[in-house]
């Protein structure tokens, strides 16, 4: 697709609004869609038709591909409303980047930069009133690619959907996670999909986690699949231990997804003089941790709920509590980077982009 095309958006606009039927208090993650969304056809080896327009269930074919072999793809990025009422996005070209990585091991097609950029710029322009100021007010955005084209045959799809939904987040607390390291079960294999933000992934972690779920746990810390001694991501997040002053994670690899906020953490840490390793962090360098007290926090970083404190983790059927902690490090990190995307602060990285 040209660049002139791309620019070339039809804009399709809803009759009413739904957003005085939404109460911006009381959002559940990702229930609540805004009133329109961008779509663009991958068809004939090309994008085309890209089109803003009321959000809308739509029909496909019993057959389509993305039903039986599971070719989807998925990013999730969030925009942020400053006091001038201007319109910020936090390093979106790391989510496209991403969004096309993943659609090369997929066997699917990428999706132009411009293309991509041009139709979340428009779309958040037109449902810009979803946005609301204020620390704690985020709009998710959830693009997708699903693999359209008809017919059961377990090959790649010769056509293709991208569309992008908007989706109003308050800061969410997930409250004090209790984990089960996983001794069985994987999310990822060397060689594998886990460095890919496909469907798949999701949905084959939902088993393992309703049993940690039963058990009391709120998620699974996923070992590496050949040994399970080594961990590597909590639940969807990536993960951070601090062991004494020093905030370890694990290195990315194919089977860890390349977080955005892993990424900035890492970055913000050592510009503020954090020691910070990429490891691999063992089960046992855990258990000796709490033993003689040198672990002091484990969390979780994504894009949903930025950083996710762990209150305690269980192995082999043993409870293993954190002790309570006046400086946190995750909290500390976690406040200077919200404040840094709501434009309450500086952004000395230049990762903050006006739209
Ligand atoms: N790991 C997995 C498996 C995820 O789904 C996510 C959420 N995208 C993350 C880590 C965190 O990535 P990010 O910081 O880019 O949201």
């Amino acid at each position: 697709m040209s660049t002139t095309q791309a620019n070339k958006i039809e804009i399709i606009k809803a009759p009413t609004t739904k957003i005085n039927e939404v109460d911006f208090e009381n959002l559940n993650f990702g229930s609540v869609f805004t009133d329109h969304l961008f779509e663009c056809d991958f068809k004939n080896g090309e994008w085309q038709n890209p089109t803003i327009k009321p959000y809308a269930p739509f029909m496909m074919d019993p057959s389509s591909r993305v039903f039986h072999y599971g070719q989807a793809i998925f990013e999730g990025m969030k925009a942020y409303k400053d006091d001038n009422n201007d319109i910020w996005l936090f390093r979106p070209d790391e989510n496209i980047k991403r969004f096309n990585s993943s659609a090369v091991r997929m066997a699917m097609p990428e999706v132009p930069e411009q293309l991509f950029t041009e139709g979340l710029n428009q779309l958040l322009k037109l449902d810009e009133a979803w946005i609301k100021k204020g620390l704690g007010n985020t709009l998710y955005i959830r693009p997708f690619m699903i693999a359209t084209g008809f017919g059961v045959v377990a090959n790649p799809s010769d056509e293709y959907k991208f569309m992008i939904i908007l989706s109003p987040a308050k800061a969410y607390y997930s409250g004090e996670v209790k984990v089960l390291i996983a001794e069985h079960f994987s999310r990822a294999a060397n060689g594998g999909i886990g460095a890919a933000k496909t469907a798949g992934n999701y949905a084959g972690q939902f088993y393992p986690t309703s049993l940690a779920n039963k058990e009391g746990f709120q998620q699974v810390i996923w070992t590496d699949d050949a040994t399970h001694t080594k961990l590597e991501e909590a639940g969807t997040m990536n993960v951070f231990f601090r062991i004494n002053d020093t905030l370890v994670t694990a290195p990315t690899s194919e089977r860890i997804l390349d977080g955005v906020t892993r990424k900035s953490l890492i970055d913000m840490a050592k510009r503020e003089g954090i020691a910070i390793e990429e490891r691999s962090v063992l089960v046992s360098e855990l258990i000796e941790g709490i033993k003689d007290g040198s672990l002091k926090e484990i969390f979780g970083a994504g894009t949903a709920a930025v950083v996710s404190p762990i209150k305690g983790f269980a192995y082999k059927e043993e409870y293993f509590e954190l002790p309570k902690i006046e400086d946190s490090i995750a909290l500390q990190l976690k406040e200077k980077l919200t404040n840094m995307q709501h434009k309450l602060t500086e952004d000395p990285f230049g990762w903050t982009v006006k739209i």
